[in-house]
């Protein structure tokens, strides 16, 4: 079902939330939009202005690799000056209320974190890029460190213990997904009785499975996005409107 008008949906969602037990949402970048940040797909997003540089690409080419960093701290004031924005806050309510155990999303951003669900409880689906990691032997880096390092030898640098590449701690296309939270994304979207998919296009694989396997486990689908998906037929409900609007009336709850 589409819902109509952004006050029907916001009942039909409250109704829906009173009645589940156990909530998984599962975010993308358009939760994050209304914080600054841009996402891919949108007109104007980062998608039109920057192709994405795939994994092999980075490991063999310094040049992509110094793109890429150079990409990176050019984002540094827009991601170091983003606040939580209401629907972060909503479902970090509803994490406090015990009514979502875990979150599972696509993004990068850290903002999860920063609306209050602890560490362990953010399922990170592409990694993180408030940080970096060698791609070798895993040792992390805090970004001060790897931009000083950038400037001081012009040029993206290398782990100080292995020599591999340093990358920011992000899944990359053509890079493995994460083993661990593949597999607890899995077991929250098979143990739920609501899935709650926010502001992603679900275009993005294998990600884009998630909501469709929690259906096919018996819960209930809510998919809140401005834009239509290829999962919209199979969704309970479908809501149509702003993410801050939708959720906002559910901060604090
Ligand atoms: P996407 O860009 O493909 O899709 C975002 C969707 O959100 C679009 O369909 C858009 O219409 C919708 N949207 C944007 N703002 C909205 C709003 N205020 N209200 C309602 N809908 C809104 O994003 P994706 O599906 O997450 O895939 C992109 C990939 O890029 C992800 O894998 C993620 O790792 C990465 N990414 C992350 C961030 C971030 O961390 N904030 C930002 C950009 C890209």
């Amino acid at each position: 079902m589409i819902a109509g008008d952004l006050q029907s949906a916001v009942e039909q969602l409250g109704e829906f939330i009173a009645g589940a037990s156990t909530i998984v949402p599962f975010t993308g970048a358009g939760i994050s939009t209304e914080c600054g940040i841009p996402d891919f797909r949108s007109p104007g997003g980062l998608w039109t202005r920057n192709r994405p540089i795939p994994f092999d690409e980075f490991v063999a080419s310094r040049e992509a690799r110094d793109e890429s960093w150079r990409r990176r701290f050019a984002m540094e004031p827009t991601l170091a000056s983003a606040k939580p924005g209401r629907g972060h806050r909503a479902l970090a309510s509803l994490y406090r209320a015990g009514k979502v155990p875990a979150i599972i999303t696509q993004n990068i951003d850290n903002l999860h974190q920063a609306s209050g669900f602890a560490p362990d409880h953010v399922i990170e689906l592409h990694g993180n890029t408030t940080y970096a990691r060698c791609i070798g032997c895993g040792r992390a880096y805090d970004m001060p460190w790897v931009r000083h390092r950038f400037e001081t030898e012009g040029g993206a640098p290398d782990c100080t213990d292995c020599d591999e590449p340093i990358k920011t701690a992000t899944i990359s296309f053509g890079q493995a997904m994460p083993e661990e939270a593949m597999t607890r994304a899995a077991e929250l979207a098979q143990h739920c009785d609501l899935f709650i998919a926010i502001g992603s296009s679900l275009v993005v694989w294998p990600a884009a499975g998630f909501p469709m396997m929690a259906k096919n486990c018996g819960a209930r689908l809510v998919i809140i996005n401005r834009e239509p998906t290829e999962q919209d037929e199979m969704a309970d409900l479908v809501i149509p409107f702003d993410i801050g609007e939708t959720l906002g009336p559910f901060v604090g709850n």
